[in-house]
């Protein structure tokens, strides 16, 4: 297992010697300890970056496209052994881990078909004077801080639109689960990346790790993906040296159910949108509107669907929903349960945690939540679905928007028409209409608001990781 810094093309210990204990959510147990990175560390790596990302983007970009296409080769061939290592380290179900390997995979394969059609444009001045080429040159070394919730494809979301550019980066997975990027990363070295383009350096100081990146010279971006809070820090520290920042941050989704809508799919949706890999993702459905008359059959069928769901060790093959990464999840989820039940909302699933080992919690259904409770303004990020009844489209709205936080939204609704109306009123980056599931390679990831800035995927993803360059050129 790769369980050191990964500098240079070299697997080796931190300066402090020290080591992070990497633990299993499922059963508490420790699984492996990674090596610790130290400032020192980080710099050594923006440095080594910096060396190798020359040479990279000197490569044609038909050599980076076949290199990129042999990592999602070399991902694809080793599916469940990654799958399995994100289960172990994160807890979602195997399920949802393989899923998880084969989207992070993918983004190697698009990017690969990106990398050959990296085009500027050409025109002429209004005056006639001269030509304005524009052309997209790489940026240089790029610092990547990812989440624990896609431990793979949090990751392979950033690099590989990265490398397709031309650019070279270092890593500072979450210390939570750092064993699958030391996996991916080395995986992606034996699929042909050059020494020193992709660097890992988990720490368990997170802070020091990015003074010390930013401080570095040839340092020239970040990108982001993470809480709102820790975004907010890191667009402060970035301002210092004016880096280039990508921030995919926090949600806060609202989910709209109007009572034409096929109630089972809409259900199915919900569950979808609600509980997938351990309902720790940030386009899950947050906030339930649901339309007064269609709120009792919702509900009964919302309520069905949490109570069937099996819950316990990702590695069980009977089990959809795994624990919450930690007890620290555990415990604040269940503080905002018991104070929405306090200011009155009616509890139909759930609403404890499980005793025993383990940071599980049951899948929770709470209704006739006010609009405006204190709920509504967290991003629960664990299996609580909250359902607030409505009856005017205009006030619903107003309420679905009243977040600063918009990333993603759901809408349900046999009228395409009125579907695709609310969907544009909607103050959110990615609308699923009539769908519980969003995310996909070809398409572009990202939030309004505080949810973030830039997108990820799509064409929109390589362009992020380039520059802007114009020349005026008469002939
Ligand atoms: P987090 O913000 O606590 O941590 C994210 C990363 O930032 C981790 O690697 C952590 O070590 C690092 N970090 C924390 N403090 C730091 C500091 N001061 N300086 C530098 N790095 C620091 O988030 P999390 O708990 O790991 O992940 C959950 C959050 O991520 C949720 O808010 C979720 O919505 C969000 N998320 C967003 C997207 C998206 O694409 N928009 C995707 C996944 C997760």
């Amino acid at each position: 297992m790769a369980e050191q810094l990964l500098i240079d093309g070299k697997w080796i210990e931190g300066t402090t010697g020290d080591r992070i204990p990497v633990v299993n959510p499922s059963t508490g147990e420790q699984l492996a300890t990674v090596a610790d990175g130290s400032p020192i560390d980080v710099y050594q790596a923006v440095q080594a970056a910096s060396a190798a990302q020359k040479q990279w983007a000197a490569t044609s970009p038909r050599e980076r496209a076949e290199i990129l296409r042999n990592c999602w080769q070399t991902l694809l061939n080793h599916r469940d052994e990654l799958a399995k290592l994100i289960t172990l380290e994160n807890g979602k179900p195997l399920a949802d881990a393989t899923g998880e390997v084969t989207y992070a995979a993918e983004f190697f394969r698009w990017n690969s078909e990106e990398a050959v059609r990296l085009h500027g444009t050409i025109g002429s001045a209004p005056s006639g004077a001269n030509q304005i080429l524009v052309r997209h040159p790489p940026i240089g070394v790029v610092v990547m801080i990812t989440p624990w919730n896609f431990p793979a494809a949090m990751i392979t979301r950033k690099v590989a639109p990265a490398l397709a550019a031309g650019n070279a980066t270092v890593i500072k997975p979450s210390e939570l689960t750092p064993l699958t990027a030391l996996r991916v990363a080395e995986l992606c070295e034996s699929a042909g990346v050059p020494p020193g383009v992709i660097n890992v350096v988990p720490t368990s100081a997170p802070a020091d790790w990015f003074d010390a990146a930013v401080e570095h010279p040839a340092t020239r971006m970040v990108s982001f993906t993470g809480s709102t809070n820790v975004g907010k820090i890191l667009l402060r520290r970035s301002a210092d040296r004016v880096l280039k920042v990508s921030m995919e941050l926090g949600g806060n989704a609202p989910f709209i159910v109007f009572d034409d809508a096929d109630i089972d799919q809409a259900t199915a949706g919900a569950m979808t949108a609600k509980m997938r890999h351990s309902a720790e993702t940030c386009t899950a459905a947050n906030r339930f509107f649901v339309e007064q008359s269609a709120v009792q059959e919702f509900t009964e069928k919302l309520t069905t669907a949490m109570n069937a769901v099996t819950v316990g060790d990702g590695l069980n093959p009977d089990t959809t929903c795994g624990p919450l990464i930690n007890q620290q999840a555990v415990d604040s989820i269940d503080q905002i349960v018991q104070s929405s039940i306090a200011d009155g909302a009616t509890l139909t699933a759930g609403g404890s945690p499980i005793e025993g080992t383990g940071h599980f919690y049951k899948p929770t259904v709470l209704t006739n939540v006010e609009p405006s409770a204190a709920i509504t303004q967290h991003e629960i990020f664990g299996p609580v679905a909250t359902i607030i009844p409505f009856t005017n489209t205009g006030d619903m709205l107003r309420h679905a928007n009243n977040t600063e936080l918009g990333l993603a939204g759901y809408v349900f609704t046999s009228d395409v028409g009125r579907g695709m109306n609310v969907s544009e009123q909607l103050e959110v980056g990615m609308v699923g209409l009539n769908r519980g599931s969003i995310s996909d390679p070809a398409a572009p990831f990202g939030g309004m608001k505080q949810s973030g800035l830039g997108r990820e995927g799509a064409s929109d993803g390589i362009y992020e990781f380039c520059e802007t360059q114009y020349i005026a050129v008469s002939w």
